[in-house]
């Protein structure tokens, strides 16, 4: 089955959002405040475990954040004719070496003559990143990750294709609602960044997905003309 996702308008309720970044990034302060308590309390306290998780919680900490900051960023913003061969083949390279560490191949299969995307090519990169990175996360046991762009129906499509373990159906309706993870180490951010890029540009995100098969992830694009 193919959901066609428009998470726009959940992306435009704020103080949602400023409240799962509170409860998120509190909880690992609450705990982290709760062990130097004890060391002032307990200064013979064998603090050595404790530094372990108290580093843990602050490089959640550390990486909500760092997603965080480029949502938030004020960025100077460019948008250009970008070519998705060479957007496509940047991030594959970029990913190749830590796919292959999880036994990951990542295939490029970009049309020729693709037309051109008007776009910010930091933020569509940050898009195909966002993907790629879950479609490994998906594969335990390894495989092929495959993105391919065509052109259909006046429109640039590019699909990140991944043998992995599927997205339940009532899951999909969640994905890009800000911290949903189903990951111990996940932020949830991804989809919801995202989806809000995809927004910027004019485009539309679609997930097909099949338990225990994998799962299509395409993004659309109007065609730029100059
Ligand atoms: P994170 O990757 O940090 O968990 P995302 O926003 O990128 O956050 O993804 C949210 C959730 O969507 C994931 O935790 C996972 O459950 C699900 N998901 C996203 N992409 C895929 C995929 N390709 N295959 C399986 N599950 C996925
Ligand atoms: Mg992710």
């Amino acid at each position: 089955t193919e959901e066609m996702l428009r998470k726009s308008d959940k992306l435009s309720i704020v103080g949602q959002l400023a409240a799962s970044i509170a409860h998120e990034i509190r909880n690992p302060l609450t705990s982290l405040k709760g062990f130097i308590q004890l060391f002032l309390e307990n200064r013979d306290v064998d603090a050595g475990r404790y530094y372990l998780i108290m580093h843990d919680e602050l490089s959640r900490i550390e990486h909500i954040m760092s997603e965080l900051l480029l949502l938030a960023k004020p960025q100077v913003k460019s948008y250009k004719s970008t070519e998705v061969k060479s957007l496509v083949s940047f991030v594959s390279t970029l990913l190749e070496r830590h796919a292959l560490v999880q036994n990951i191949h990542i295939i490029t299969d970009v049309e020729d003559d693709l037309p051109f995307v008007l776009g910010e090519e930091n933020e569509l990169k940050q898009v195909l990143i966002n993907l790629i990175k879950n479609g490994i996360e998906a594969m335990s046991d390894g495989g092929v990750v495959l993105v391919k762009a065509f052109k259909e129906d006046d429109q640039v499509k590019v699909q990140v294709i991944d043998q992995g373990c599927g997205i339940p159906k009532d899951r999909i309706d969640r994905l890009g609602e800000p911290f949903f993870t189903t990951k111990e180490k996940g932020t949830g951010l991804g989809m919801m960044v995202s989806y809000k890029i995809m927004k910027e540009h004019n485009g539309d995100i679609s997930i097909e997905s099949t338990l225990g098969k994998g799962t299509i992830i395409t993004l659309s694009f109007p065609v730029h003309t100059n």
